[in-house]
């Protein structure tokens, strides 16, 4: 008689940068190694359009099942995302215990996976038993500092901005303090808190996926693979990207555009998921793009002055974000821009042969789907890691271009439209798409049916089967 598949449950937390490698993570243990899988999602109010069409096109052998929301009526309005998404996980663990619960009961559940501020989570698998997993949606640089952030956090007592000397994470290019992810920036914060107490959880997996590669992040991937007494052994299975992200918005308009330019010719600009800019900022970078005189395509959100990620929770239920832009902007550069509002179908974008650049704010998925796509960069940071992800873009890898940030914390017309043509037409460009098509290549070859991170994930399947026949 045939096995029932084993079963994987994953706790998400929200944010389309989260769910989308995990859900390429549950498509690729169904398809290609025979699981079923159940997201049980922590919420704390509706879904987004989008969160909702992501969990909607799951296929068959993938179900989810919603958490009750919790309350967050009591919570300032200033709180930090971190400590936001921590404490959706830790005030949902009661409910999470009875799904696990039901699920126990019903079918063969070997392994709970979490995202990278999901570890409360452990309490639940530990009580059934369960295989403790991270899934860490983001590069192995970060997961490195992640590991460390303990050490760091005894041995240094400033900010760490305040440091004179780069931070050296294991494995990976010294580091300004001050482009260390926003939640370590002020360790006065809970969401430093939140952090640090994940981080030292970190240890309690029995494994960590990390969403990169050998070839994109050596170094770091080498210091995480050493083995230490206490550390958990680390699956390098990326890039997991997504190949289809309409997410319920209708793109065609986009692609039709697309169709009608002229090879490689189009420069793509989006913050990601949850990016926004200031008013100021996206007046410059409207008269920024027109300067340059090159096709862009671009994503427009309603501009924040407050935060850089206001849309985190919310893409697509925004304000009109063209009444924002600079008058007549438009009309002038309707024969070469095309602007869509809140939310594009970027993975098809990148995969389009017209688009020869991205102007992004170095979302790690965002990265990855560049890297598999041979798109380069711009690199834009806002907000999360993203600032230590241009570090390694720019300085490591060099497979982008950077925007210099002027003393009023503004990118300036000139410099945009100066870097976009370098991007576009310049030498410099012409180096860095170089780079980005031999990351194009290596990206291939480890997900190809012999490669590193196919291998990996097959380590880990491998693993979970046998602990189920156990
Ligand atoms: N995305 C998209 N259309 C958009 C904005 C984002 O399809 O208009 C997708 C993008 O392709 C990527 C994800 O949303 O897969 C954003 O993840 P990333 O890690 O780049 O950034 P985050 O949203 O987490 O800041």
């Amino acid at each position: 008689m045939e096995q029932p598949p084993s079963h994987i449950a994953i706790v998400p937390t929200p944010g389309m940068g989260h769910l989308i490698p995990l859900g390429e993570f549950a498509k690729r243990l169904i398809h290609h190694h025979h699981f079923s899988v159940t997201f049980l999602v922590p919420t704390d109010g509706p879904l987004s359009a989008a969160q909702e069409a992501f969990f909607e096109s799951l296929p068959d052998g993938i179900s989810h099942i919603l958490l009750p929301p919790v309350n967050f009526d009591d919570l300032s309005e200033d709180v930090k995302i971190e400590t936001r998404i921590s404490l959706t996980m830790a005030q949902s663990i009661p409910s999470l215990r009875e799904a696990v619960r039901s699920l126990v009961g019903s079918i063969g559940l070997v392994a709970l996976v979490v995202d990278l501020f999901g570890t409360d989570a452990f309490e639940v698998a530990r009580e059934f038993n369960l295989s403790p997993y991270i899934f860490f949606p983001s590069t192995a640089m970060a997961l490195s500092l992640f590991l460390h952030l303990p050490k760091l956090d005894q041995a240094v007592s400033c900010e760490y901005r305040d440091l004179p000397d780069p931070v050296q994470i294991p494995g990976c290019v010294p580091i300004h303090g001050k482009y260390l992810l926003d939640p370590v920036q002020d360790r006065s914060n809970d969401a430093y808190r939140w952090v640090l107490h994940h981080t030292k959880r970190y240890r309690l997996a029995e494994g960590i996926m990390v969403n990169s590669f050998k070839e994109l992040e050596g170094g770091a991937i080498k210091a995480l693979q050493e083995q230490e007494p206490g550390k958990p052994p680390v699956y390098p299975i990326g890039p997991l990207i997504n190949m289809d992200s309409s997410s319920g918005v209708d793109g065609s308009e986009c692609l039709r555009w697309l169709d009608d330019q002229p090879r490689g010719s189009v420069l793509f600009i989006s913050f990601g998921s949850g990016g926004t800019l200031s008013y100021d900022q996206l007046n410059e970078l409207a008269l920024g793009l027109e300067m340059s005189e090159q096709r862009f395509l671009w994503v427009v959100r309603t501009p924040n002055d407050k935060v850089a990620n206001a849309s985190y929770f919310s893409v697509n239920s925004q304000n009109d974000p063209f009444a924002f832009l600079p008058k007549g902007f438009l009309d002038r550069t309707k024969g070469y821009g095309l602007v869509v509002p809140s939310w594009a179908p970027q993975a098809q974008i990148l995969s389009h042969g017209s688009t020869g650049g991205f102007l992004t704010h170095c979302g790690w998925n965002s990265t990855l789907e560049s890297v598999v796509h041979g798109i380069p960069l711009i690199t834009w940071p806002l907000y999360a890691e993203q600032k230590m992800n241009a570090v390694m873009l720019t300085e490591d890898l060099r497979v982008a271009l950077k925007v210099k940030v002027s003393e009023n914390s503004i990118v300036g017309r000139i410099e945009i439209a100066k870097v976009v043509k370098d991007l576009m037409e310049g030498k410099e460009g012409k180096q860095v798409r170089c780079r980005m098509r031999d990351l194009k290549d290596a990206a291939a070859k480890v997900l190809s049916k012999d490669g590193d991170s196919t291998k990996s994930l097959a380590e880990l399947a491998e693993k979970w089967k046998n602990r189920m026949s156990n």
